[in-house]
């Protein structure tokens, strides 16, 4: 390890450094087992259309409870499980878990899968998800994957190709956090997205800041023409919803209506019988 003789020259490597990449590495390793470990687990977070005010289906988001670290965010996770590889089999986890989970609810919700551009890339996510959906008894029109935007251009032929394969599947795409990549306009040309998912910072504020509202009409204004729905993400307040559902937005998604959890908190969609004695006060502000 490079140090300071204490002259000031080739001080490029602190031993903070060096506890930092152990720590990294660390890291690594234990990602690498969280499955075999039992570590992970899916948390649900539901999806309402504003016409209806019903929620229609589930995003499912993945959650690390590490054995002596407690709850990583998968901020810090994913992009770790993405440089390591280790995302291959997460992801192939998770598609698992959420597709086996959504033939267990009594009604035929829409589930949406974040997908990595790793796994896009690999060359056999549409074998994959053609075997989990077969293997899970899935209808493919109840399955979303969700592709962050600025991870598609890496490699637009495979990324072409690979969408192509899933689309012939049955199954649906979303463009996720839409406005936060480079070539967002190009990228809603060039592929088969079936929804737009809008950044939850374009939402932050929509119905008092008049640029970021101009932004949001400029959008909707966009999918119109493209014939794309709109699902707005993060909508944490009752003005924000006015705001899109005065505006045409499709469909939201955030803390307002429900924060990610369990599925089991949410029987209230998902069975059959819930639906119609719900007390939820979030549930009574949609349906105004
Ligand atoms: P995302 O796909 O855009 O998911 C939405 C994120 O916003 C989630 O964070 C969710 O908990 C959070 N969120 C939802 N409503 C609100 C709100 O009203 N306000 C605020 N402030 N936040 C809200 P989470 O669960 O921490 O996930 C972060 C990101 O990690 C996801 O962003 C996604 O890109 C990635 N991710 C999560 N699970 C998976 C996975 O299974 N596979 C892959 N490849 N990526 C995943
Ligand atoms: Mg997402
Ligand atoms: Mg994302
Ligand atoms: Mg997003």
């Amino acid at each position: 390890e490079a140090k300071s003789d204490g002259r000031g020259v080739f001080r490029f490597f602190e031993p903070s450094m060096g506890a930092c990449l152990r720590n990294r590495r660390q890291l690594e390793h234990d990602i690498r087992h969280a499955i075999m470990r039992d570590e992970l687990s899916v948390a649900y977070q539901p999806q309402a259309d504003l016409q209806s005010s019903q929620v229609f289906g589930f995003e499912a988001l993945l959650r690390w409870n590490h054995a002596t670290r407690g709850h990583i965010p998968p901020a810090e996770f994913i992009p770790m499980a993405e440089e390591c590889g280790a995302i291959l089999q997460i992801g192939e986890w998770v598609l698992r878990t959420a597709c086996a989970e959504a033939v267990r609810w009594e009604r035929p919700l829409a589930i949406a899968v974040n997908v990595s551009v790793m796994q896009l890339h690999s060359g056999n996510l549409p074998e994959l998800v053609d075997e989990i959906l077969r293997e899970t008894g899935l209808e493919p029109s109840r399955l979303e994957l969700e592709i962050t935007e600025s991870t598609l251009i890496k490699d637009v032929g495979r990324a072409l190709e690979a969408l192509g394969k899933l689309k012939a599947l049955g199954v649906r795409i979303a463009m996720d956090d839409f406005g936060t990549g480079y070539s967002s306009l190009t990228n809603l040309r060039a592929f088969p997205f079936d929804k737009i998912k809008v950044d939850r910072s374009f939402i932050r504020s929509v119905h008092t800041n008049e640029e970021a509202a101009a932004i949001m009409r400029a959008v909707f204004g966009l999918a119109r023409g493209l014939r794309l729905p709109v699902l707005a993400e993060g909508v944490e307040t009752e003005g924000e919803l006015s705001f899109l559902r005065q505006e045409g937005c499709d469909a939201m998604q955030g803390y307002f209506l429900a924060h990610p959890a369990p599925i089991a908190e949410f029987e209230q969609y998902t069975s059959q019988t819930g639906i119609a004695a719900t007390h939820q006060k979030h549930e009574l502000h949609l349906l105004r």
